[in-house]
């Protein structure tokens, strides 16, 4: 170990900061957060320091020949030959130094900080390469829950109350317990009162009850999963999925998770969705954390408001994490803005397919005739009667219609067509995984790819 990691209490001690640019004045942030009175120190500081501290911080606009009072730290942070000396000068008499950017010249250096509430994580590459402390403190930030604070918190107010009553042996594996389990779970989602009413229930020794989160897995590509859903995914017991969620977005499931595919091609129901239901309840009665993970985001055409009402009506306390749903991920792959000025003030999502394959309960000719973005879902096997309820209702048939299959996966294929030419293209494309229609003027500035080059060939 090139340093002794070690972190100082510095709440209402004086710390000087040599340096009055923006390299003090980061330094300065970092350090007023953890309560020290903090002296900018040497050549006067900037406009915008001044401006920006104001009365938070004391100025010394002198050099210095002795520290005192004395600091518990010292900072050079003025980015000039100076720095050196006033590392010497804090060293001779006996206050910590560190100064910015030499780790040659430092009593100790300054890490790139993760915090979360009591929660203070320090990075250090000992002063070697601090981008990649930095680019490990970016991945950090992404994985640690936002509310890890509020954890703690939980935790600490309720120390006293768990030692006098659990008794000492069983103690630790209680806290485990409690603080890997759905308690801590609530307290992440920031409820509360779930929270509150689950840890009295593991005090008083009763079985945990499970807990469902419906979680929208994005269209396809795991980088469009919300951090949410991430954790979700990666603290289940048991994950439910169907055909619409990436492979990607799977293999971010734990490792030792349980993985259930439920289906749901077009005609290869591998579960009914009553039974999936019962599913989730019955795993969420044996305390199981259950992740139902639905592609793009679970409230659009996801059957996530069912999901939601048999979850409640079974008493099982389940919670929605929205998704990147299928048309804004496609949109943004295949480069078709849904709205932009001058082509489209509006945008309407809307199905082709209802229940059981049937046609839906649209009013195409409105739709036809509001002339902003349209996203057909479900509508390749019913480009047919999209593109002729659409003409019909008065668009013209050469209004641009972006088909965008499996937007966001690295096989993606787009396809730019027009309306009249729309089902005779999508079957000389040979169009049959999950695809979106997006029609209206903003559908020709889609970027096609290989599918359009089939075409023209042909
Ligand atoms: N809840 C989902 C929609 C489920 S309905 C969402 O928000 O995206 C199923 C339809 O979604 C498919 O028929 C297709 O139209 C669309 N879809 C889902 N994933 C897709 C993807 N990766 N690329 C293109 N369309 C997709």
């Amino acid at each position: 170990m090139r340093y002794f990691p070690a972190f100082f209490d510095v709440a209402g001690r004086d710390v000087w900061i040599s340096g009055g640019g923006a390299l003090a004045a980061r330094k300065a942030r970092l350090v007023l957060r953890a309560g020290a009175r903090v002296t900018f120190w040497g050549a006067g500081p900037d406009a915008e320091v001044r401006s920006e501290f104001g009365d938070a911080c004391a100025y010394r606009d002198r050099p210095v020949g002795v520290l005192r009072p004395r600091p518990a730290l010292v900072i050079a942070a003025s980015g000039t030959a100076g720095d050196g000396r006033v590392a010497a000068l804090a060293r001779a008499a006996g206050v910590p130094g560190n100064v910015v950017g030499a780790p040659g010249d430092c009593d100790f250096v300054v890490p790139s900080v993760v915090e979360r509430g009591e929660v203070t994580i320090g990075i250090s590459t000992g002063g070697a390469a601090p981008v990649i402390g930095r680019r490990l403190r970016e991945r950090m930030e992404a994985l640690l829950p936002a509310r890890l604070g509020a954890l703690v918190a939980f935790a600490g107010a309720r120390r006293a109350e768990v030692a006098a009553r659990v008794p000492a042996p069983g103690r630790r594996a209680f806290w485990e317990r409690v603080l890997e389990g759905p308690v801590a779970e609530a307290v992440l989602d920031g409820d509360e009162a779930r929270a509150a009413e689950g840890f009295e229930r593991a005090l008083s020794g009763e079985r945990q009850p499970g807990h469902v989160w419906i979680v929208g897995a994005g269209p396809g590509d795991p980088e469009l999963l919300t951090l949410k859903a991430l954790r979700a995914i990666q603290e289940a017991d048991v994950v439910l999925h169907d055909n619409l969620v990436g492979n990607g977005v799977i293999e971010l499931v734990r490792r030792d998770a349980e993985r259930v595919y439920v289906g749901k091609r077009r005609g290869d129901h591998a579960l009914p969705q009553e039974e999936i239901g019962a599913l989730m309840i019955r795993l969420a009665r044996e305390g199981k954390r259950v992740v139902r993970l639905k592609g793009g985001d679970p409230y659009v055409f996801g059957r996530g408001g069912e999901e939601l009402d048999a979850l409640r009506a079974a008493g099982v306390s389940a919670t929605v994490v929205p998704g990147v749903t299928s048309a804004l991920g496609c949109a943004a792959s295949a480069g078709v803005p849904l709205t932009h000025r001058g082509l489209s003030q509006a945008v309407t999502f809307v199905t082709a397919t209802a229940g059981r394959g049937g046609a839906p309960d649209v009013d195409w000719g409105a739709l036809a005739r509001l002339r902003h973005t349209v996203v057909v879902f479900m509508g390749v096997s019913r480009a047919a009667e999209v593109s002729a309820s659409l003409t019909r209702g008065g668009l013209s048939a050469g209004t641009p219609v972006a088909v965008v299959e499996r937007g966001t996966m690295p096989d993606q294929r787009v396809l730019r067509t027009g309306l009249a030419a729309l089902p005779a293209d999508i079957a000389a494309a040979g169009v049959t995984g999950p695809a979106v229609l997006i029609i209206g003027e903003v559908a020709a500035r889609a970027e096609a790819t290989e599918i359009e080059r089939i075409l023209e060939a042909a």
